[in-house]
């Protein structure tokens, strides 16, 4: 079969391999890919900024947002049969309590293994073989954009885990920023929706662009940081109850504390991988964190539990906003331009690698 492959650390270094189709053996289940949906980690990797080989691989197979059919089902495989489609969950648990208890995105001891990223290798390729306990069934309707199914469950767990921190008080959160308007900005803007706040979104795409078209569908509110900068959210919008962080922006995440609003909650996601080092105004955010009882905290990764979430808010959504994540697909890439999907255009929202039609 063949796969795309990087050797982490080496930029540029994606190329197509080949190896051996995977066994339907006990206990595993063989997926045939459909499409991979490509993000900024896959664009990092293949930058060498950040991926690890599994062991006494030399190369790493990356891709860890897939959608795939069952192909064949290993003995002992219940629950699935044959032509199912499937979404995997990306990591995979080491000894810690925390994985232990099927919460491996809040690992405590970090030896983890997380597939096309972290010592596993990914979906990027035409078959994989998984363990039941992470693959997760979609209903066929969701087909056409299912495939969006990892990066939802991505802001899934970032907003259950900010209303959660939230039962420390009486919480009734009115208003929201998001910042950014990425694949995951836009997810985060609809779940928001979903929950009947009103929503600001803030990035660098123009206020013409197909980010604030969708955004404005969605009935919140795009302004492009060129002439709203972060820095005057509060003065802009009022009392800010919630704050999503999805730039990736260091400097965007230590400017968002100071916008937040009395018992606020600012949640970060992004993943910088540089060493970049700003000043900032401490004695305002520590005075303003203190008085105003709010709370930064991170977010990374999803267990099972947010990809389930996520299909019951697809369905919520695309009846409300009928075709609204097809339009979140902006590129489809037939398998050997692999090279052109991982080019991450201004234009983009979500690209895709086209492995098999059907
Ligand atoms: C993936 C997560 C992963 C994180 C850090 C993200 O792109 O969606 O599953 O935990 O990168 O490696
Ligand atoms: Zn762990």
């Amino acid at each position: 079969m063949l796969a795309i492959a990087v050797t982490p650390k080496q930029p540029g270094s994606a190329q197509q391999i080949e190896l051996p189709i995977p066994q339907a053996s006990a206990g595993l289940a063989l997926m045939r890919v459909l499409e991979v949906g490509i993000d900024g980690t896959d664009t990092e990797i293949n930058n060498g900024e950040y991926g690890e080989p599994p062991p006494g691989s030399p190369v790493l197979v990356i891709g860890h947002e897939a959608l795939s059919v069952v192909e064949a089902t290993g003995a002992g495989v219940s629950g699935f049969s044959q032509g199912d489609l499937v979404v995997s969950t990306v990591r995979r648990p080491d000894t810690c309590p925390n994985c232990q208890a099927g919460e491996s995105d809040m690992c405590l001891f970090g030896n983890y293994t997380e597939r096309g990223i972290k010592g596993a290798h990914g979906y990027m390729g035409q078959y994989y073989s998984e363990k039941p306990e992470f693959m997760v069934k979609i209903p066929p309707a969701l087909r056409p954009f299912a495939v969006l199914l990892e990066p939802l469950s991505i802001v899934e767990k970032a907003t259950y885990q900010a209303w959660k921190i939230q039962e420390r008080m009486l919480w009734q959160p009115k208003r929201a920023a998001v910042l950014g308007a990425g694949s995951i900005g836009i997810l985060a803007t609809i779940l928001l929706r979903l929950r009947g706040l009103e929503v600001h979104v803030y990035a660098k795409t123009p206020t013409d662009s197909l980010q604030a078209t969708v955004i404005g569908q969605l009935g919140a509110g795009y302004q492009s940081v060129g002439d709203h900068p972060i820095t005057g959210i509060k003065e802009e919008v009022g009392q800010v109850d919630y704050i999503l962080e999805a730039t990736g922006n260091s400097t965007v995440a230590f400017q968002a504390m100071a916008e937040l609003g009395t018992n606020g909650v600012l949640c970060l996601t992004g993943v910088s991988g540089g060493n970049s080092r700003i000043e900032i105004p401490a004695d305002v955010i520590n005075l303003q964190m203190v008085l105003g009882n709010r709370v930064a905290f991170g977010s990374v990764n999803a267990n099972r539990r947010y990809f389930e979430l996520g299909v019951q808010h697809f369905q919520q959504a695309e009846q409300r906003w009928p075709g609204i994540f097809e339009r979140l697909i902006t590129r489809r890439v037939p398998f050997a331009d692999f090279k052109t999907a991982l080019d991450r255009r201004p234009e983009d929202i979500k690209t895709l690698l086209t492995i098999a039609a059907e």
